[in-house]
């Protein structure tokens, strides 16, 4: 492709490490992105997963199952490239004369999500918003923005529709994700009214048809990240913390202060809630804070975290996701 020989603007759809860790690879590019997005990517740059996986062989069964998602990716020495440009709502851009639209319709999959229609041909890249014979995994919802998100594919004036994952599709793509996120909103709320707790209720949701996607176990990030909403979540529950750490990783967490906060404090949701709260707070050099995840695994090896199997495969599936 002769044309694609200098990428002259580049867009990421959303903050996910697969869409975005290549930025460096078209330096020189404008690369466009919402402003939530370049926000979240920001969060959880290359080194973040490099440390993970560097610290994985001291983790126990979360590290072991970290070396088999990741092991095989290098993060170590991917410069990270921040977007160039940012944007709220909506933005058009002329390629080759052609007209490209960008739409904004995230908070839905990550917290930024962005559709890059191409109008003249009739072509729209959905990004994570679909996942084509693959399970959606629902990040940060909520659900209402990802089904309106899929509610617009499906009304655009187009031919094809390029998915994040999985083959190339049609609107009827959308139409599939859209009933997923339906069906699994409708019956984890039953469960949530009922009482049941988000791991009950994970293992409880039969898939049905859907089960014959990759990656079904994610129905359970999905329930718990339907349970805060419906919460309406102060409510603090394992993927929480770990997303919560996740993200803390990379930014402005400095090791000795969780530490020292470690010491003072008995019960894992202090802690968690303790990591929540200093979220965003801390100024200062980025440090590795292997220290801290140490210390999780530590907790969760010792029973003092409750770790049981569904645990397991929330962390697995949080891990696994694109
Ligand atoms: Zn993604």
């Amino acid at each position: 492709m002769p044309a694609a020989r200098r990428i002259g603007t580049l867009v990421n759809t959303h903050a996910n490490g697969d869409h975005c860790y290549g930025n460096s690879l078209v330096r020189g590019a404008a690369i466009l992105a919402s402003k939530a997005c370049a926000e979240e990517m920001a969060e959880v740059p290359p080194a973040v997963l490099a440390a993970f996986v560097e610290a994985a062989p001291g983790l126990g069964r979360a590290g072991e199952f970290l070396l088999r998602a990741f092991g095989a990716f290098e993060f170590r020495g991917i410069e990270p490239a921040p977007p160039t440009e940012t944007f709220e709502g909506e933005l058009e851009r002329r390629v080759g004369g052609k007209r490209v639209r960008l739409i904004e319709v995230g908070p839905a999959h990550t917290k930024g999500d962005v559709l890059v229609h191409s109008l003249d041909d009739r072509v729209v890249f959905t990004g994570d918003i679909l996942f084509i014979d693959g399970t959606p995994i629902m990040w940060e919802g909520p659900v209402a923005g990802w089904i309106r998100a899929c509610e617009r594919i499906e009304a655009m004036d187009v031919d094809v529709v390029v998915p994040g994952h999985g083959p190339i599709t049609d609107r009827s793509g959308a139409r599939r994700v859209r009933e997923y996120l339906v069906y699994v909103r409708d019956e984890a709320r039953r469960r949530f009214d009922a009482g049941m707790s988000a791991a009950d209720a994970a293992r409880d949701v039969a898939l049905g048809d859907f089960s014959a996607w990759g990656d079904a176990e994610r129905i359970v990030v999905n329930v718990d990240t339907l349970y805060r909403e419906f919460s309406g979540s102060s409510e603090e529950v394992l993927a929480t913390a770990m997303k919560t750490l996740i993200r803390h990783v990379g930014t402005r967490a400095r090791t000795a202060p969780i530490q020292d906060h470690l010491k003072g404090r008995k019960s894992e949701m202090e802690f968690i809630n303790g990591l929540v709260a200093r979220k965003g707070k801390e100024t200062g050099v980025p440090t590795p804070y292997n220290d801290a995840v140490a210390e999780l695994a530590r907790r969760i090896d010792a029973g003092s975290l409750r770790m049981d199997p569904s645990n397991f495969d929330l962390l697995r599936a949080m891990v696994a996701a694109g």
